[in-house]
C-alpha cells in the first residue's frame, strides 16, 4: 500500500508536469499567430502606399501630358485667322488648365494621403518588431522551461520505477488499469469513512474493515483502491517532492 501511495503521488506529479509541458507549445502557437497576424497587417499597408505611389506617379504624368498640350496649344495660337478657330482655341486651352488644376488638387490631397500611410507603415513596422524580439525571448523562455520540465519528469520517472520494483505485479496491473479508468487516480484515502476522492461516505462495517487494514478493498462508489488516510504509516507517502 505504501508503495502505491508513493507511486499515485509521482504519477500526479508526472500528469501535471506533463500538462505544463503541453502549455509551452500552445502558448508559442498563440505568439506565432498573432505575429503573423502583425506581419500580414504590415504587408497590407505597404501594399497600400505602393499602389498609392504608383497612382500618384500616374497622375503626376497626366500633368505633364496636359502641360506638353498646353504648350502646343497655346502655340498654335498665334497662327490662327480666323476668329472663330481662335475662339475655339481658347476654350480648348481653357480646359485643359481646368483639368490640370482639378489633378493638381488631387495630387496635394494624394500627398496628406502619402503621409498618413507611410506613418501608419511605420507604427505597423515597429510593432511586428517588438512582437519579434517579445516572441524570441518568450521562445527561450519555453525552451529552458521545456528542458527543465524534461530533466524533472525524467527523474520523477527514474523514482516512480524505483517504486515500482517494490511492489507486487499484480498490485500493479490493478494500479495501472485503474489509473487510466479513473482519470490518473487509482488509489484514494478514506478519512473520517468518506472518500477523499469521490467524496461519498462508504458504509461503517467497510470503514472498520479498512482500518484492520488486512485486505485490499476497493471504494463502493468510485472503485478506486481505497487506503485509511489517518493511518500514520501511509503519512510520509503521500507527498512527494
Ligand atoms: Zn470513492
Amino acid at each position: 500500500m505504501k508503495h502505491l501511495i508513493g507511486l499515485q503521488a509521482y504519477d500526479i506529479r508526472i500528469k501535471e508536469k506533463l500538462a505544463q509541458k503541453e502549455k509551452g507549445p500552445a502558448a508559442m502557437q498563440k505568439r506565432k499567430d498573432d505575429l503573423a497576424a502583425a506581419e500580414a497587417l504590415l504587408q497590407e499597408k505597404i501594399d497600400e502606399l505602393d499602389s498609392h505611389n504608383s497612382l500618384s506617379r500616374e497622375t503626376e504624368n497626366e500633368i505633364q501630358d496636359l502641360d506638353e498640350r498646353l504648350k502646343k496649344a497655346e502655340a498654335k495660337l498665334s497662327g490662327i485667322k480666323s476668329n472663330k478657330e481662335y475662339k475655339a482655341a481658347l476654350k480648348e486651352i481653357e480646359n485643359i488648365k481646368r483639368e490640370k488644376e482639378a489633378l493638381e488638387i488631387t495630387v496635394i490631397e494624394m500627398m496628406e494621403q502619402k503621409d498618413e500611410l507611410v506613418s501608419a507603415c511605420d507604427d505597423n513596422r515597429k510593432k511586428t518588431e517588438e512582437m519579434k524580439k517579445q516572441f524570441d525571448q518568450e521562445l527561450k523562455q519555453i525552451m529552458r522551461d521545456m528542458k527543465i520540465l524534461d530533466k524533472d519528469l525524467k527523474a520523477l520517472e527514474k523514482e516512480r520505477e524505483r517504486c515500482c520494483k517494490g511492489t507486487d505485479t499484480s498490485l500493479l496491473k490493478k494500479y495501472d488499469m485503474l489509473r487510466g479508468h479513473k482519470n490518473g487516480i487509482a488509489i484514494t484515502s478514506v478519512i473520517k469513512g468518506v472518500c477523499q476522492t469521490c467524496h461519498m461516505a462508504i458504509p461503517p462495517q467497510k470503514f472498520n474493515e479498512l482500518i484492520r487494514g488486512d485486505k485490499l478493498m476497493n471504494c463502493p462508489n468510485c472503485a478506486r483502491i481505497m487506503y485509511w488516510g489517518e493511518d500514520e504509516r501511509y503519512q510520509d507517502h503521500e507527498d512527494v517532492t
